[in-house]
């Protein structure tokens, strides 16, 4: 006998407690923060959706390996253990602790790129390309064409289009190619897993050219677990063996270990050919720290060295899925539009569809963020037009492809209730929805506006018509 509920499969021995804010307050808070709720202070949020990076929960194991951690400057046996968690799982020979993900992604594109290399991506998530263009390279995203299609249901959206790769490959001269790049799952395309056979063909279209096949393997847990459940032939195969699969079809890795690591801070770098890895090596010492910890205390590399385990649990990755789906799966009956299939991490909800009454200059995704925050106290993310919008000469505004709003879920941090108490404010939001109003920007930074713009809401106009 299967049971429907999914029951969080740990037990809780710690607990931070959560400042249960009235709307009362929210209104001020959130005016104080310019209707920005990046400028919020994480006390005055109830529910913190804005993201899954370096917000996981340890467990009791991890933090009894916080007490191990050897603080050395050189051979450290924090860094052993890490290194070797490391290399078992993705059978590759050098490895390289960072801080975090960008700092690995730094050190490898500015060895890879230059003026004239390109890269291509299924999707580049924002600090890679950021990374790649910082070395005067291009940086293409080549998601098959099914992802652009926020309703269509397709088992690997996240899967790199690579009829296209081969075509480009010979376009631009493969020596031009700094390195093709997966990213599994799918960050910026909504969290959509990458299929093994996916993963295959770019490994083979790779090696024919003689081109490096690069992993971000940020979410590689939650993206083995996609494979064991849409992917013939590998029912049976565990999810760590799936993930050391697409690790062995790859030159080399990268990975923010504020995702699948299960820690708050860390990262990584790992590849095969010894020459490069030296070349990393390199400018690793100059920036990062000496080889043995990067930009990482002993205790960080315990914890990731102990997070890389605990992620490929069975109980954990099936709570985890299926967490997400559960609110996905509830949003998406009530009604609210959102898109589909639900990714691994988080939900999107389609806040151009929701708010049909509210032009695109008036920023629906920044109405529907403003108004999880008023209504729940959730804080979730805008992607969309003040993400990712830019203007024309006449200062006309050129929205993005969609406006959606990020619901990351934090790796084994809230409950059930806490999710069914999310479903409960979308309930409030549909029942206000067409009273819901847009937003203008009053002050914005040059670059990564989102993060620290100023919105105020627009007044609502009363209609002349209708009485
Ligand atoms: C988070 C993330 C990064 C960057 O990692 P940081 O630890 O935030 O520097 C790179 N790629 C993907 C896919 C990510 O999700």
């Amino acid at each position: 006998m299967t049971y429907k509920t999914i029951i969080e499969p740990f037990k809780i021995k710690s607990v931070e407690p959560i400042y249960m804010s009235t709307e009362k307050e929210r209104i001020s808070f959130l005016k104080k923060a310019h209707n920005n709720p990046f400028q919020l202070n994480s006390e005055e949020v109830i529910i913190d959706l804005l993201t899954d990076s370096g917000t996981s929960a340890m467990s009791a194991h991890q933090w009894s390996g916080m007490m191990q951690g050897d603080e050395a400057y050189a051979g450290s046996q924090s860094w052993r253990k890490m290194e070797k968690a490391i290399n078992d799982l993705t059978g590759l020979e050098h490895v390289l602790p960072t801080h975090q993900g960008r700092a690995a992604e730094r050190i490898l594109y500015t060895t890879l790129g230059d003026k004239g290399k390109v890269f291509f991506s299924n999707t580049h998530f924002d600090t890679t390309r950021a990374n790649i263009e910082f070395s005067g390279a291009e940086a293409i995203d080549i998601p098959i064409s099914e992802s652009k299609d926020p309703q269509l249901i397709h088992p690997f959206k996240g899967n790199i289009d690579t009829t296209l790769l081969e075509i480009l490959i010979k376009k631009y001269g493969p020596e031009n190619v700094g390195a093709v790049i997966l990213t599994v799952t799918n960050n910026s395309g909504g969290g959509q897993p990458v299929s093994m056979s996916n993963a295959k063909t770019v490994s083979t279209i790779c090696r024919k050219n003689k081109v490096l096949f690069i992993l971000d393997c940020c979410r590689i847990a939650e993206n083995s677990y996609f494979i064991q459940h849409r992917e013939s032939g590998y029912e049976n195969t565990s999810y760590r063996k799936i993930a050391q699969e697409m690790f062995s079809l790859a030159d080399g890795a990268i990975m923010s270990a504020k995702k699948d690591a299960l820690v708050n801070m860390g990262g990584f770098l790992a590849v095969k050919d010894p020459s490069l890895a030296e070349a990393c090596r390199s400018l690793l010492i100059i920036t990062e720290g000496f080889s043995t910890y990067g930009g990482l205390s002993g205790r960080d590399m315990e914890a990731i060295a102990i997070g890389l385990e605990e992620v490929f649990d069975d109980d954990y990755l099936k709570y985890r899925i299926r967490s997400t789906e559960y609110l996905g799966e509830k949003l998406h009956r009530m009604g609210i539009p959102i898109m589909l299939p639900i990714g691994g991490h988080a939900v999107y909800v389609d806040a151009r569809t929701l708010y049909p009454h509210i032009p695109v200059d008036e920023y629906p995704g920044q109405a529907l963020v403003c108004e999880l925050y008023l209504k729940g106290g959730v804080r979730s993310v805008e992607v969309g037009s003040v993400m990712f919008g830019k203007y024309d000469e006449q200062h006309k505004l050129i929205p993005a492809p969609m406006d959606l709003v990020r619901l990351a879920i934090p790796r084994r941090v809230y409950t059930q209730s806490h999710i069914e108490y999310v479903i409960e404010v979308f309930e409030k939001i549909l029942r206000d929805r067409d009273k819901t109003i847009g937003y203008k920007i009053t002050y914005e930074p040059q670059y990564l506006r989102h993060f620290t713009a100023h919105f105020e809401p627009l007044k609502k106009i009363k209609s002349t018509i209708k009485q």
